[in-house]
């Protein structure tokens, strides 16, 4: 199958093509970011997506029942046996009524995707088994990545589960999740801690991946967004191929959304889906980099020619300042976002908004998600407040079927969630107010109580 993909540059003047086979992920020529392109003339495609549903009966199969390669003709850049699978991609979506009321909608408006259920609790999964595919296919012996800590546990992961190739992971030596540290180590995963943060590691490890040949999987890696376009298959199957009119994802290196906006794109083109949903990117503010150049300056896709000046100059003035990313919402703390051009494409392809919340918003959404039976870890709640925020606005409508997209597992960062439930005390402190979050209005504190079985009732007859 091979033969008919190819990886192309994605700036409109230049173009140029590359090999499957190539791994070094840029563009030669002007350093772009490249594509994995189909002849899709020459690939068996369904005639429609619902025949996809059929692999259902069939999940004795790993690859049918991979949430990501039972869309394989989706993604045709590998001979079947070449895939790696590790079971990903098994996630649910439900509506959320708790949640709905939360943002403004009706009950049954609004739905929660959880990718939280993946093998290592993220969707970062979804294109980790697409990269490791990839590095199988051209043997590399070595992978890498810089991390905020969900791409460093699925690497770590994929490597532990398959003994295919060793893992490198970095990560800056700020604020990282405890949950995802703690995976990259448990999997067994060299584990580099650098002084400086998570765009000083990212510029590291693509400088070492290039000078000693180290696989990288950073989701510059195109390969990985194309694992990660199945969230958006995913979506519509759980929504009976109905496509919902909004899909709300948290913004950070913009490898997400740009999936999806590919996604549909591809779909569009091949007449598997007609109605395209909108998409909203939802920026921490205090990582808002998308949120300033195309919600504050109007920097468009442009049909590949995007104003690449005022973007490096936006660049320029954070490296002159020392303009540093800070955020409660660890895993969306980034201020260069490498897939920042694909981003404004697919902000084109799906009609596209981009807002942005504040740490307060994101923690009171969040006590709002596991309250309302999902839970999630801070980055994801980004993609709630943002939808609170598009209600308001009138934006979103109380008509819309609105899909957001909770990234990472709850347990992922469990310390921020004990910290916003315990107002008062010293990890409030540290965890909250140290980045403005000043309120817990969500908050459900432990009950201290003495050991005495009086005091215990009282408090259940308070609970009604
Ligand atoms: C990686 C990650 C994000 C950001 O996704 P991008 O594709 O980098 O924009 C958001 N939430 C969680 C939990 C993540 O792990
Ligand atoms: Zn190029």
């Amino acid at each position: 199958m091979t033969e008919f993909a190819h990886q192309k540059c994605i700036s409109a003047n230049c173009g140029t093509t590359y090999d499957i086979g190539q791994s070094h992920f840029t563009c030669g020529e002007c350093g772009s970011l490249l594509d994995v392109e189909y002849d899709w003339d020459r690939l068996p495609v369904p005639n429609s997506l619902s025949e996809f549903a059929g692999r259902w009966q069939n999940r004795s199969n790993p690859l049918d029942f991979s949430g990501v390669w039972r869309f394989r003709e989706l993604l045709p850049f590998a001979a079947a046996d070449q895939i790696v699978t590790i079971g990903e991609g098994q996630t649910v979506l439900r509506p959320a009524p708790q949640v709905a009321r939360f943002v403004g909608l009706p009950d049954q408006r609004l739905f929660l995707h959880y990718e939280g259920l993946n093998p290592s609790g993220s969707f970062k999964d979804n294109g980790m088994t697409a990269a490791a595919t990839h590095a199988r296919m051209i043997g590399a012996k070595l992978a890498a990545c810089a991390s905020t800590g969900n791409t460093s546990a699925s690497l770590a992961l994929y490597a532990s589960a398959t003994s295919l190739f060793r893992a490198v992971v970095f990560v800056g030596s700020g604020k990282i999740a405890m949950g995802k540290l703690s995976q990259a180590l448990d999997y067994a995963a060299t584990t580099i801690q650098i002084e400086g943060d998570f765009d000083d590691a990212l510029r590291l490890v693509r400088d070492v991946c290039q000078r000693e040949n180290v696989y990288l999987c950073n989701s510059l890696n195109p390969f990985r967004l194309e694992g990660q376009k199945t969230t958006a298959f995913r979506i519509l199957e759980s929504l009976d191929w109905q496509p919902p009119d909004w899909i709300i994802v948290p913004g950070g290196n913009l490898g997400n959304s740009s999936a999806i906006g590919k996604a549909f794109q591809e779909l569009k083109s091949l007449g598997l889906c007609d109605q395209v949903p909108r998409l909203a990117i939802i920026n921490a503010a205090g990582a808002n980099t998308l949120y300033e150049l195309h919600a504050r300056q109007g920097v468009v896709w442009n049909a590949g020619q995007p104003d690449r000046q005022r973007i490096s100059e936006y660049f320029r003035v954070l490296d002159e300042t020392n303009h540093r990313a800070s955020t409660v919402a660890t895993a969306i703390q980034i201020n260069r976002p490498v897939n920042l051009e694909k981003a404004l494409r697919a902000l084109e392809t799906c009609d596209g908004v981009v807002r942005q919340v504040s740490d307060q918003e994101i923690l009171d959404a969040k006590a709002q998600v596991g309250a309302g039976g999902f839970g999630c870890e801070p980055a994801s709640a980004a993609s709630v407040a943002g939808t609170r925020q598009l209600v308001a606005e009138g934006v979103i409508t109380s008509d819309d079927r609105v899909v957001c997209i909770l990234t990472g597992h709850q347990l992922k960062d469990p310390d921020t969630t004990v910290a916003y439930h315990a107002p008062g005390s010293e990890a409030f402190q540290r965890v909250c107010v140290a980045q403005g979050i000043h309120q817990a209005p969500h908050a459900n504190p432990p009950q201290i109580v003495a050991n005495n079985l009086e005091e215990i009732v009282d408090v259940l007859r308070r609970v009604g």
